[in-house]
């Protein structure tokens, strides 16, 4: 599927990322309506990227989708709690966790201020060179920005030291990726962050090599992606798009995408 897609996109000349787009529009409509329904008994943690940056694309959530969202979670009797609970498995039965992932600007412009108006504990992976070549330009936290958060009570943990597809790095680089990116936060923060988002996340993106020397790093929880498709030893994270409307958000919450992937 995905090859003829790509031969279709280069025939007709169209960037992939719209096709990608428009496929995964219709994949979230239907998996609304034709999905399992799966109650998580034991907590369901959100992934999220961005608020109000269009261009992140389908990562991106708009600030009235992101209300929206936290609303209607907790019309349907859902309660926030920290991600580390439910990844430790000790949530429960509608409890819902938020992570923000990448550590833009926009975390600290927006799901800051909207997270501590509902008074939601959250957690952030920052990307740890991102953010040491921080400038006034650019879309990413700055070191100061995540000390403000962190004494805030947001938990800060490590989204690697360049973002690399892990499914694919040389195993020569991953040690600067895991043990690297924990030591820059002791170095510019004095702490070292215990849990780690893989980048991408999804199933294809890690490998055991990296999960070995994950842990041997330090790190104790390890995030992915979809529930029934995460590699071994990770916790499960359900993605949130620019296309998920109430109806899809709520089929979310059900357990519609428990094997979705992004592959954006
Ligand atoms: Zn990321």
């Amino acid at each position: 599927m995905q090859k003829q897609i790509k031969t279709l996109v280069k025939a007709a000349g169209i960037e992939r990322r719209h096709v990608a787009a428009a496929r995964m529009w219709a994949e979230r409509h239907a998996l609304a309506t034709f999905g399992k329904s799966r109650e998580k008994l034991t907590g369901r943690i959100l992934c999220y990227h961005s608020i109000d940056e269009p261009e992140m694309g389908v990562n991106d959530v708009s600030e009235r989708q992101f209300r929206d969202q936290i609303e209607l979670a907790i019309a349907k009797g859902y309660r926030f709690v920290e991600p580390q609970r439910i990844a430790r498995g000790h949530g429960q039965d509608k409890e819902l966790a938020i992570t923000f992932d990448d550590g833009r600007k926009s975390v600290l412009t927006h799901a800051a201020r909207i997270l501590a108006e509902y008074q939601i504990p959250w957690t952030l992976f920052v990307v740890t060179k991102w953010t040491d070549e921080h400038s006034a330009q650019s879309p990413i936290i700055s070191w100061r920005d995540v000390e403000t958060l962190r004494a805030n009570g947001v938990e800060i943990g490590s989204h690697s030291s360049t973002h690399p597809d892990f499914g694919t790095l040389d195993e020569r680089y991953l040690a600067e990726e895991l043990a690297g990116s924990r030591a820059m936060f002791a170095q510019r923060l004095g702490f070292e962050p215990i849990s780690f988002a893989i980048p991408l996340g999804q199933s294809m993106n890690w490998t055991a090599a990296a999960a070995a020397v994950a842990r041997e790093a330090g790190y104790e929880i390890i995030y992915a992606q979809a529930e029934e498709t995460r590699p071994p030893d990770t916790v499960p994270r359900t993605f949130v798009t620019h296309f998920d409307s109430p109806r899809i958000f709520s089929a979310l919450l059900s357990g519609a995408y428990d094997s979705w992937e992004e592959w954006v």
